[in-house]
């Protein structure tokens, strides 16, 4: 298979880097192409082209640069099967999920179209006796985002369409297990107009965001992934003087309340746990029975999750896919391993699974674990596959108090019909991504994604009106004409 090549300047070219790694289908293991393990040589090309585009860029109108993402997005729009099948093919989650996270990353380019009301400044005339105060909001350069496995399409597309929209110029290294979905999309992007240098594309792992962060010609960087590397990449940006956002990994908290409605709430939860193989951010991990929830909503979560069709992404029906490697599914088995030696009743095993058909497949089946324990490894940390963490709380105080344990605050969700209690939830959790009888609290392009505590380092989040404060500068002008 081609090994891949990097855009540059508006070219496709090869990597400087000889070294490459595999790409492979999760449900078939089918060879996908090979991936380079781009360096400090790729990085340097790429910011040097951006460099050079960014005096052009920055002095195109914004409603000229409005309209190349317009016309990219009608593009993405008329490709978005095509996209979806490739993050099916690469991710291994189902098609209808992919369709959904594609349709969640052209959002974001929607978003990025209003630039013009998005980037304005204020103004404020006699701030003292003739002098008059005006703010303008400034692009500032070079900008870059490194992106993780689970999202291969909508993750990037959080980042860079505000940062060219606001006349910046941008280098994106997408996740180095699922670079396809990115290819094809800055083959759009080209295709509608981004000028040559504005885009680029450097692929690696560990050496190129290294150079990046360490770059000169880098004024700010964007993250997601897990949290040791964001936390490394927070401290690192930081120490070159760059501008920083840092989105970490997860164990997101569902509390059911005994007054909540199982039959929505167990259907919710079901594809909050097992959706995209419990491969999100937003993922529900620890499943928290308030008072008498507790037993029917276990009960019924392990049969709902009993039901799950597993298989490849692709096939119709098929409700829960492969995790993406061999060596996430050994991660997530050593999870469920150390959840059983530690004393959790394992409810429903998925260990064992196999797909007729695809017997190359990293495929782990829906499992359910009972009695966790805030202590235990699978209580605490995140395993990032089909797995829940079932536990009972006393009622709302004792599920908030779990919930205030945990060393993350992503995301976190209540199923009740009570208005005070979710209210009561909503004003005291230490949690940024909040739901009320809704499973995965994801929110939309126009207001700010991303959690507090282990789960994000930074201050502006990503995509929303941060977005346009994290690629701008504000310029503030002060004028007296007597
Ligand atoms: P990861 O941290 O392994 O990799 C993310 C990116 O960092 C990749 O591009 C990778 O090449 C690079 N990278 C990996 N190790 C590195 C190192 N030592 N130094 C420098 N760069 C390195 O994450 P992943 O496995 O690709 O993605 C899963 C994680 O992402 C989960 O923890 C998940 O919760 C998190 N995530 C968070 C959000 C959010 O909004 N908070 C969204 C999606 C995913």
């Amino acid at each position: 298979m081609a090994t891949l090549k990097n855009f540059i300047a508006g070219e496709w070219v090869a990597s400087a880097s000889t070294q490459a790694q595999e790409l492979t289908n999760p449900a078939t293991g089918e060879s996908l192409g090979q991936v380079p393990v781009g360096d400090a040589r790729d990085v340097d090309r790429a910011v040097a082209a951006a460099t050079a585009a960014f005096p052009a860029w920055r002095a195109t109108p914004a409603v000229v640069r409005a309209r190349v993402l317009f016309r990219l997005k009608a593009l993405m729009d008329a490709h978005v099967d095509e996209i979806a099948t490739l993050v099916t093919k690469e991710n291994g989650k189902t098609l209808d999920e992919a369709r959904g996270s594609v349709r969640r990353g052209i959002e974001n380019i929607e978003h990025a179209c209003g630039i013009p009301s998005l980037m304005m400044g204020s103004s404020l005339e006699d701030v003292a006796a003739g002098i008059d105060c005006e703010t303008f909001r400034q692009p500032l350069g070079v900008f870059a985002a490194v992106t993780p496995f689970n999202f291969p399409a909508m993750v990037p597309l959080w980042f860079w369409p505000y940062a060219i929209a606001t006349g910046n110029t941008f280098v994106l290294k997408p996740s180095e297990q699922v670079p396809l979905a990115s290819i094809r999309i800055f083959e759009l992007a080209h295709q509608a107009g981004v000028p040559a240098g504005v885009l680029n594309l450097v692929h690696g792992g560990k050496a190129a965001v290294e150079a990046l962060l360490a770059h000169p010609g880098i004024t700010g960087i964007s993250f997601v992934g897990s949290s040791p590397v964001a936390r490394l990449v927070y401290a690192e940006a930081a120490k070159h003087g760059k501008r920083v956002q840092a989105l970490g990994g997860a164990k997101n908290h569902v509390v059911v309340m005994p007054d909540a409605d199982l039959d929505r709430t167990i259907a919710i939860v079901t594809e909050s746990v097992f959706g995209c193989a419990g491969q999100r951010c937003l993922a529900g991990s620890v499943i928290v029975g308030a008072g008498k929830a507790y037993e029917p909503m276990r009960d019924r979560l392990v049969a709902a999750s009993k039901q799950l069709r597993l298989g490849n992404g692709l096939d119709p029906g098929v409700t829960l896919g492969p995790v993406v490697s061999a060596r996430h599914k050994e991660r997530v088995l050593g999870y469920i391993e150390a959840g059983q030696k530690q004393g959790a009743v394992l409810a429903l095993d998925g260990r064992g699974a196999s797909v007729a058909g695809c017997p190359k497949g990293q495929f782990v089946g829906p499992t359910v674990f009972d009695r966790v324990d805030p202590g235990m490894t699978i209580g605490t940390e995140e395993i990032f596959g089909p797995v829940a963490c079932v536990t009972q709380a006393k009622d709302l105080d004792d599920a908030l108090a779990a919930i205030h344990r945990s060393g993350f605050a992503n995301a976190t969700s209540i199923f009740t019909q009570s208005g005070k209690a979710a209210r009561e939830f909503r004003y005291r959790v230490g949690v940024s991504m909040i739901g009320v009888n809704i499973g995965v609290a994801a929110p939309m392009a126009f207001f700010p994604f991303g959690g507090t505590k282990g789960s994000f380092f930074g201050d502006l989040k990503a995509h929303g009106r941060d977005a346009i404060s994290f690629y701008t500068d504000q310029k503030v002008v002060i004028s007296r004409w007597s």
